[in-house]
């Protein structure tokens, strides 16, 4: 592990007042995680430093061929005011398969935990108290080389910064409406749907624009090829409940694994729901939504945790969930896996890292 230093800001900023309005990744604390990488030293010079502007070269390799991928997850206060992280090496090792994909380095992923550790610890402050906020975690990796060729870059920038966020969707949890896309597509097998590479949201935002337009906060992707199977939200994996059992898309190497996705099937299981990943049709999911056999819809994902579907429109077919309230199934998981994130349910899972 490498050796980290710090540097502390003299300038501290203004935490914010209130913590109802903290929105989702608008506001930065005061201090930052870096290390840089080149082929003769590998990884070093880690540091944790004020948080500030980088300086670029306009002709380096990420700002033309996007060269760049992130994480993200939650540092959580808990009721008797300690800081916990949840599987943050899950994180690090998802970003060495995305750095692997891209042509990247693989991530020191011990010295990214003790970074980060060391980072959450003089950050300590900024971690916020109200039921469901959290200090969201953004870890990226960028290509640092100058030059205009299409070639891997050979140095990159690693770094950490954090940002104290409320609830994700505006309007807590309440359930949302999707739009199942139909003419664009977010990825296909042998692409990088299964990283979090930054290419992947900048080719979905156009499909977001739309949605938005139409009044739907999220687009639902289906597959690359036939559009015809359910791959995912946005930022969050799909599940569907039906009665007691959940299924879920399986790992196709187009949707991105999910942290959330993972943790949710395992507690799902411990908790005694039948659980089954497979491939899903969205001509089945309209048929049996509409029958009443498929009764809830949710996402899951870091940001969100889970978020209920109310509403799904495909062409002008209209499907509503539990009246557009959440669920009985989502609302168990919620409790349970936040349960579990606030220090409030016991951790059998060994998923939480105390700070
Ligand atoms: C980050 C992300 C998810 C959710 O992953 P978690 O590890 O649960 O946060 C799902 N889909 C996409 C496209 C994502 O970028």
């Amino acid at each position: 592990m490498l050796p980290i230093s710090i540097t502390l800001s003299e300038h501290l900023k203004e935490k914010p007042q209130d913590e109802s309005k903290l929105g989702f990744g608008r506001i930065f604390t005061d201090h930052m995680f870096i290390m840089d990488y080149d082929p003769e030293n590998g990884w070093h010079d880690a540091r944790i430093v004020p948080y500030q502007n980088f300086s670029m070269d306009p002709a380096s390799v990420v700002i033309h061929y996007g060269q760049a991928i992130f994480e993200g997850s939650k540092c959580y206060r808990t009721a008797d005011g300690s800081l916990q992280l949840f599987r943050p090496s899950a994180n690090f090792a998802r970003m060495t398969r995305s750095a692997e994909r891209m042509g990247m380095p693989a991530l020191d992923e011990e010295t990214a935990l003790e970074g980060l550790k060391q980072l959450i610890r003089v950050e300590a402050d900024w971690v916020p108290h109200q039921e469901g906020t959290s200090l969201y975690i953004r870890p990226t990796m960028i290509s640092t080389d100058v030059q205009l060729g299409v070639h891997a870059s050979k140095t990159y920038r690693f770094f950490i910064i954090l940002s104290p966020v409320g609830s994700y969707y505006k309007n807590g949890l309440q359930p949302v409406s999707i739009y199942v896309e139909d003419k664009y597509v977010r990825a296909v097998r042998g692409g990088t749907g299964f990283t979090k590479c930054a290419g992947n949201y900048a080719a979905s935002i156009l499909a977001g624009e739309i949605a938005e337009k139409k009044g739907y906060s999220q687009v639902l992707w289906l597959d690359g090829v036939e559009q015809k199977y359910v791959e995912e939200v946005g930022s969050m994996n799909m599940m569907f409940a039906y009665g007691n059992k959940i299924v879920t898309p399986m790992l196709n190497g187009s949707i991105l694994p999910g942290i959330t996705r993972d943790s949710i099937l395992t507690l799902a299981r411990q908790l005694g729901y039948e659980t089954e990943e497979k491939r899903i049709a969205i001509s089945d999911v309209f048929a049996d939504g509409h029958a009443g056999k498929l009764t809830e819809a949710f996402g899951t994902g870091t940001a969100a945790v889970i978020s209920p579907v109310g509403e799904l429109l495909m062409e002008d077919d209209k499907l509503i969930f539990q009246d557009g309230k959440i669920g009985p199934v989502a609302q168990k998981l919620y409790d349970t896996l936040t349960g579990i994130q606030y220090g409030r349910l016991p951790d059998e899972n060994h998923w939480i890292v105390k700070i």
